[in-house]
């Protein structure tokens, strides 16, 4: 079965063709067969297209004016001729799975998209305006590039549906439970394929297993696990909630939203510019979002650098303890997405803190880039787990499996 996998960003859409045996998944993520990406830059209606294969055929090209819809059918024709050739007609795609961020309360798992899922998405747009429209805008591509195709949506906030009331409902006033004003929670892909992966790791039934995983990359969130659901999740109504991120605040007080608006001259604009792209690592280092950026700063020992370390530890700590009352205890603690891969520093210090609980990490192998491995000391009371997240063959999975159950292909 061949799967098309579209991830869309504000200003990029990925995308990877997966060949997948019909009777069964793979208990590991294969390697796509063909990787495309096209990225438009700030140049308006320049796109730069870059397509991998498996086996190394490579395509790179710069296209300027026509529409995202025809650098889209550019990339896709990429499967079909050229160097990175993969298959012979654009018809062998089997199903195309879509990443959607925002399913809100209805979507709460993976669905073939129809007229009125395409609707619920475009609905949905006011609490995602950075990624629904595009997700709406490659669904609507493949359309019409592709005919009449099987897509599916695979929601990044479905996996959080079992978050209890009590941890998902703010303590406004109770209207804004009817408004659908709640914790929906994000990267619920990476989580959910990051529990199921320690589960594999650890030889454990993941039902019995209660798991922290902290995917940290630009964006950052946390999410408590036990008996395989998501009971509790830093990012809330929006992705703004929780953990400091690389140039988003995370949860701050909300009075120093009512002051700057009341006495500073914010409009709403500024607030939403200066909360997701002024604040987190970028605001107070004053050099990047980018951790690898503030970690040389911090050794050329620019004290906001220094700064932006610590309060990034501190949070992410604190709120690590909120998901472990949560849980009632841990049997392992998950580290993904770019920060948490590729930082042994950021691992070493949220491990440090909970030296208390008897989870140590063995510092050598926390050093030596460790991917889909446990790090902690055999005597550890908790294992710390290292796991690349491939949200795209999460996504790929889930299409699989919706097949499986539903037999699409059939009809
Ligand atoms: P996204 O959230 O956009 O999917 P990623 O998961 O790829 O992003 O994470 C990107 C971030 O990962 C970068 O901004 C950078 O801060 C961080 N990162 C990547 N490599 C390293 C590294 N070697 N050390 C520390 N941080 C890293």
């Amino acid at each position: 079965m061949k799967i098309l996998v579209l991830n869309a960003g504000s200003s990029s859409q990925k995308s990877c063709l997966y060949e997948i045996a019909d009777e069964a998944l793979p208990t590991q993520a294969p390697k796509p067969v063909w990787e495309g990406k096209v990225n438009w830059t700030q140049d308006h209606g320049v796109a730069e297209i870059e397509v991998k294969t498996a086996i190394g055929a490579t395509v790179e090209n710069s296209i300027s004016g026509e529409s995202p819809e025809a650098h889209l059918a550019y990339m896709l024709n990429t499967l079909t001729d050229g160097a990175t050739k993969v298959i012979n007609q654009l018809s062998e795609i089997d199903l195309v799975g879509h990443r959607v961020v925002h399913g809100g309360q209805n979507y709460r798992e993976s669905v073939v998209i129809t007229e009125d899922v395409k609707k619920a998405i475009a609905n949905l747009s006011n609490l995602a305006p950075e990624h629904n429209p595009a997700a709406l805008a490659g669904i609507k591509a493949i359309e019409n590039i592709l005919g009449k195709v099987i897509q599916i949506a695979v929601f990044d906030t479905a996996f959080h549906r079992t978050i209890p009331d009590a941890a998902a409902i703010y303590p406004g006033p109770y209207e804004w439970v009817e408004q659908g004003i709640r914790r929906y929670g994000f990267h619920g892909i990476s989580h959910q394929y990051c529990s199921g992966r320690a589960a594999q790791i650890l030889g454990k039934d993941l039902a019995s297993l209660r798991l922290i995983t902290c995917h940290l990359g630009n964006g950052c969130s946390l999410a408590a696990i036990k008996n395989s659901r998501s009971i509790d999740t830093t990012m809330g109504f929006t992705p703004l909630e929780g953990l400091m991120m690389g140039s988003r605040s995370g949860s701050i007080d909300p009075g120093i939203l009512i002051h700057l608006l009341r006495y500073c001259n914010y409009s709403v604009e500024k607030l939403n510019d200066v909360l997701n792209k002024a604040s987190g690592l970028r605001g107070i280092s004053g050099v990047s979002s980018d951790m690898r950026q503030v970690r040389k700063a911090i050794a050329q020992n620019n004290t906001r650098a220094q700064l932006a370390w610590d309060m990034y530890v501190h949070r992410l700590c604190s709120n690590i303890g909120a998901m472990l009352a949560s849980l009632g205890g841990l049997d392992a603690l998950v580290f993904t997405a770019g920060v948490g891969e590729n930082s042994p520093g950021i691992r070493q210090a949220a491990c440090d803190a909970f030296g208390f609980l008897g989870l140590k990490i063995d510092q050598e192998k926390n050093q030596q880039q460790p991917v889909d491995e446990d790090i902690a000391t055999p005597d550890s009371a908790v294992r710390v787990l290292v796991i690349h997240t491939q949200e795209d063959w999460a996504i790929a999975q889930q299409c699989w499996q919706l097949q499986q159950n539903s037999n699409l292909l059939d009809f």
